[in-house]
């Protein structure tokens, strides 16, 4: 993946590709102080850019570090690499992370790096085959608590969890895990959050100890501008066999039926599909009036 061709914004200047690299012996990589961001461009404008922008400024606040750029200069780098790479539909990832100058715990006065890179991901999929949904195992690992992790940093060592996790029900040959939080609720998957219907409503966990995803806050905002009632709160893994349909969001996964976690079955139907369609038609770019 390092070695294609194109550019990428890194500490202020478009490099070539393979150019893009960094030290070894960099905080961020012995001791996680690394903050990355997973977005996505459609029709060549990235989808709530700015947000991303602001979680990614958050995210490094949390780790005690400052990103030396406003996010309206981030959201200028991103349009950049997206225009260089000539990309229309994109994925798009800034990652920012302490350098090298100190290498111990204490890195107070180490560089802070920031890096944009961009590739194209096509966002057309097939709904007929989207609808038989993805199978779904239960992880071992949980979700940390609050007070033992910064769980609403999109930090990188967050991630170790669920890279874990991801390979292990890849391995038993399902798509991804469901990962429980500390108290045993159910959280969200390795890269995306989760929703459920029961009698016509839509439940999703409280994002208490997880990420609130921004496609997440999307889809609620969409389902309530189509009159469903959408219940966040603590869900139990006992409760799982009671709902109807079950889908995930992320802005890779965008909306993607579920068709199974661990002995449940879940059949993607109205709410799902209603969902689906409406998070394609908002993420096209608007319009801009003449
Ligand atoms: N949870 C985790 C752990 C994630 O990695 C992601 C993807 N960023 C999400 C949830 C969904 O977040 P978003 O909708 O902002 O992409």
């Amino acid at each position: 993946f390092d070695q294609q061709d194109g550019w990428i914004w890194l500490d202020g200047a478009l490099t070539p590709w393979a150019e893009a690299r960094l030290h070894v012996l960099s905080h961020g990589l012995h001791y996680g102080s690394s903050v990355f961001e997973g977005e996505r461009a459609y029709g060549g404008e990235i989808f709530k850019s700015l947000e991303h922008s602001e979680r990614l400024l958050r995210s490094a606040e949390v780790l005690d570090f400052e990103i030396p750029y406003s996010a309206a200069e981030i959201d200028a780098a991103k349009r950049l690499v997206i225009a260089q790479n000539g990309l229309v539909d994109a994925y798009v990832r800034p990652v920012a992370w302490r350098g090298s100058e100190m290498m111990g715990v204490s890195a107070q006065k180490n560089t802070i790096h920031l890096a944009i890179a961009a590739w194209e991901w096509p966002s057309y999929f097939d709904p007929a085959e989207r609808l038989k949904g993805i199978r779904l195992d239960i992880a071992d690992y949980r979700r940390p608590d609050p007070m033992t992790a910064p769980c609403h940093s999109k930090a990188a060592g967050l991630y170790m969890i669920c890279t874990i996790s991801k390979h292990a029900a890849e391995r038993k040959g399902y798509a991804d895990a469901l990962m429980l939080d500390w108290q045993g609720r159910v959280a969200e998957c390795t890269g995306a959050n989760v929703f459920f219907t029961r009698d016509g409503a839509i439940h999703t966990p409280t994002a208490d100890c997880f990420l609130d995803g921004i496609t997440r806050r999307t889809v609620i905002d969409l389902a309530r501008r189509r009159g469903f009632e959408v219940i966040e709160r603590r869900i139990m893994p006992d409760e799982l066999g009671s709902f109807n349909e079950c889908f995930i969001t992320g802005t890779a996964a965008e909306v993607t039926p579920v068709s199974e976690i661990g002995p449940h079955r879940y059949q993607p139907g109205d709410v799902t599909r209603t969902l689906m369609e409406d998070y394609m038609a908002e993420v096209q770019p608007r319009a801009v009036a003449a």
